[in-house]
């Protein structure tokens, strides 16, 4: 098989890893030697072995003399666990086909120059494009200290969302909604706007009965759950607290003395800087990543939606939309405020697919970092 082929497999392992590695990257490995498949492996979570690690033990002394595939630049470093380029030096590796770099300043190139240095052949960027997009939050948060940042929206034909009266309910199906599940539990943060706790009162917790996440517990873990609350209205009885997980609470006041705490998690206050009397979000979305966000799901009303789009910090819009018509007093999909045909923002279209009765569109912004 090529370079290719068994590049694709290491990726499918890396994949298995999609709602639980984080803060870490998803990473996979397979050992192949004289064409056949000798070790396979992929990071399941912190602290655990890494992708290399697994495979290797797999393999045992057949390693000696293998080629290993990983999706990611071998380690170099001594994190939680020992570094895996020594790990394939020791086990004899005579050479290490890698698909994208370590952007971790700890490992960037270093940990291929370590495999040269003790005379492995490396070989770099099979199927890099995959392996980018497959860890474009962990890479964005380690190049550029933001995490990866999508926007999930559900509108009518005509792009609207609730009456203009406020009046509301689900405009699309079961499949679609299911859908968003998946989105919510690859995520590190979920992130919503005191408005819409108000309006809706959501657990926006990930309920893996509804999706098709494993519900194997090592498999999957709830998001963080952040409410942008400039002037602390969150009412302490809402649902997200009596759920499972975490609670980030963002404001621009002091913090407020409560002793009520989610089930099973914590709740958070944090003093964000203000910016014209709001959440500063640029600093909310720095602050996630310091806590090792590397994706966050922006699930909210139009306004707070509006805002991250209009301060060009959203990576990707995950649309929705129903065949049907809400009319032209609707409510519209975002807050933008804009007068003049060159303030407009283009897209562009990633991935369009049916997922039910709906359909799904992937965006991302046409002036937007390439992965
Ligand atoms: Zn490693």
């Amino acid at each position: 098989m090529t370079h290719e082929r068994w590049m694709a497999k290491a990726l499918q392992l890396a994949h298995l890893g999609l709602y639980s590695t984080s803060p870490n990257p998803r990473v996979g490995c397979v050992i192949v030697k004289d064409n056949q498949l000798i070790g396979q492996g992929w990071h399941q979570q912190a602290g655990g072995p890494h992708a290399e690690i697994h495979a290797l033990r797999q393999a045992g002394d057949s390693a000696r003399g293998a080629t290993a595939y990983v999706t990611l630049e071998p380690c170099s470093h001594h994190g939680r666990t020992p570094p895996c380029a020594d790990a394939l030096i020791d086990a004899g590796i005579a050479r290490v086909v890698g698909a994208c770099g370590d952007a971790n300043p700890q490992v960037a190139g270093q940990g291929y120059d370590k495999l040269r240095a003790a005379g492995i052949e490396v070989i770099e960027n099979v199927l890099q494009g995959e392996a980018r997009e497959l860890n474009a939050g962990f890479l964005k948060r380690m190049a550029r200290g933001l995490p990866w940042v999508r926007v999930k929206l559900a509108s009518s034909l005509d792009g609207r969302t609730a009456m203009a009266s406020g009046e509301s309910q689900w405009i699309t199906g079961a499949a679609a909604r299911a859908d968003v599940q998946n989105w919510r539990a690859r995520s590190c943060a979920v992130i919503t706007g005191v408005d819409s706790v108000l309006i809706d009162n959501p657990a926006m917790t990930v309920r893996p009965q509804d999706s098709h996440i494993e519900q194997d517990e090592h498999l999957w873990r709830q998001p963080l759950r952040v409410v942008v609350d400039s002037q602390q209205r969150l009412p302490l009885e809402c649902r997200l607290l009596q759920q499972p997980g975490d609670v980030l609470w963002a404001s621009t006041q002091a913090p407020l003395s409560t002793n009520r705490e989610p089930k099973l998690g914590k709740l958070q206050q944090w003093q964000a800087p203000s910016l014209n009397g709001h959440v500063d979000l640029t600093a909310l979305l720095k602050h996630l990543a310091q806590q090792g966000c590397n994706e966050v799901l922006v699930e909210s009303g139009a306004r707070l939606a509006g805002a991250f789009v209009n301060a060009g910090l959203v990576d990707e819009l995950v649309l929705y939309q129903a065949p049907t018509l809400l009319g032209s007093q609707a409510r519209p999909l975002l807050s933008l405020p804009f007068d003049h045909m060159q303030q407009q923002l283009r897209w562009h279209w990633h991935d369009v697919r049916q997922i039910g009765g709906d359909i799904r569109f992937i965006l991302r912004p046409d002036n937007g970092p390439s992965i």
